[in-house]
């Protein structure tokens, strides 16, 4: 095993560029707030470069599935549960997975459980079965708004779940426990950017809540048994493969499809929209850096408002959206945009794809892939492993 070495490294300075906030039409710039972050002096550590087998919770879904694929594609070998509920289309959990295996079909490269993390039994034998020493924990209850509907699934499957996760991590003897938090924790902050160094103390969400409770667990359980775990605030996903929830796919396929699209709010609102890869970029780099304890934001940097945003799916599905305007929805942020100037720093993480670029990608996606494998009802074969305990499929 590559044990990771750490590196002493001079603080690096960071420009302290004036921030610029969103305007309705143009890209808004989100500025770094190096010089006073409480991790500047923080040792680096050195990323692990040897084999891994990999634990990849909700490997199923829209970025475990993604980070599945990288890892695979550089050698690593990747272990997969998911419950594959029907939070959306199952037929796509599926497909992911079908991916993944008619990809690496060779004996032990990607095993897939079937079943619910809280399930004690099953955990504890992928845990002895697969001799697992790498954590990627992306399983969740994602989504704002149905967290406000019904938080109790939010519990079991964010806080109960992640919990069932850190016992048996740390009992195995986890080199490094990467998890999934979210950039929701932010949703009750003023500021025009978000640092991981603000107080996140007040969530305006069960679900920003839920991860906000992950993030605490996990000092903990690194308190307690020195497991090292690392956080990462996702701001706003898409890309191919994309959750159907989630505005890149909606909008996408109500223009497509030439249905009415809800705009909440006048339009000014502004995301940090972030590529899939760029997220998998730094996901990767985190499971590779066994930090202490760490959170780090991960996004891209600047934010999109929602009238560009509208206007480019329209540009690139070449249709004219049909928009219904209703008010901004309780619990919704009406800005994110992440300070990335730390996961910059501790782990080389940068930011590549332009929303331009990448909403081209994720329109051409949806047209060629996603809309035609729709209107054709390709059967997906069933690709799951069970271990006798696991849920059969
Ligand atoms: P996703 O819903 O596509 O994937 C999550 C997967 O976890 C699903 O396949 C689901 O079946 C599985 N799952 C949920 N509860 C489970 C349980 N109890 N046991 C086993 N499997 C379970 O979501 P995603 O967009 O890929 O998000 C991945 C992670 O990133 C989540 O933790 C989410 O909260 C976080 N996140 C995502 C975004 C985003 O923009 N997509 C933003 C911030 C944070």
């Amino acid at each position: 095993m590559n044990t990771p070495s750490i590196i002493k490294e001079r603080t690096v300075e960071y420009s302290s560029d004036s921030n610029t906030t969103a305007s309705m039409d143009s890209q808004s710039e989100c500025s770094e707030s190096g010089s006073t972050s409480s991790w500047a002096d923080t040792d680096l550590v050195e990323p692990h470069v040897g084999y891994k087998k990999v634990l990849v919770t909700g490997g199923a879904g829209f970025i475990g599935s993604h980070v599945a694929e990288y890892l695979l594609a550089r050698g690593d070998d990747v272990v997969i549960i998911d419950e594959i509920n029907d939070y959306y289309d199952v037929s796509i959990k599926e497909s992911n997975l079908k991916l993944l295996k008619d990809t690496y079909p060779e004996e032990g490269r990607v095993s897939i459980y079937r079943g619910d993390i809280c399930d004690r039994k099953l955990l504890q034998s992928i845990f002895e079965t697969e001799n697992i020493k790498w954590i990627c924990h992306m399983a969740a209850r994602a989504g704002v708004r149905p967290s406000i509907e019904d938080p109790f699934v939010y519990i079991h499957s964010n806080i109960n779940a992640t919990t069932h996760l850190m016992e048996l991590a740390h009992k195995h003897g986890i080199e490094n426990f990467v998890f999934a938090s979210s950039s929701s924790v932010y949703g009750g902050s003023k500021s025009t950017f978000f640092s991981e160094d603000e107080v996140v103390d007040h969530p305006v969400s069960p679900y920003a809540a839920s991860k906000k409770t992950c993030e605490l667990l996990a000092y903990t359980y690194h308190h307690l048994y020195q497991l090292k775990v690392t956080g990462l605030r996702f701001f706003t996903v898409y890309g191919p493969r994309g959750r159907p929830d989630m505005a890149p796919f909606k909008f996408t396929d109500r223009i497509y499809r030439g249905v009415e699209m809800q705009q909440f709010g006048d339009g000014s609102s502004s995301r940090d929209y972030t590529f899939i890869s760029d997220i998998v970029d730094g996901v990767v780099r985190s499971i590779d850096r066994p930090y202490d304890y760490q959170i780090f934001n991960l996004g891209k940097g600047d934010g999109t408002s929602l009238k560009t945003f509208i206007n480019l799916v329209q540009k690139n599905v070449g249709k004219k959206a049909i928009i219904k305007i209703l008010p901004d929805q309780p619990g919704d942020v009406p800005y994110t945009c992440a300070d990335v100037a730390k996961a910059k720093h501790l782990l080389g993480y940068r930011s590549k794809i332009a929303f331009e670029d990448g909403i081209k990608m994720t329109v051409d996606w949806y047209v060629n892939k996603y809309a035609r494998s729709q209107e054709t009802k390709e059967a997906v074969v069933n690709t799951i492993c069970a271990l006798p305990s696991a849920v059969a499929v």
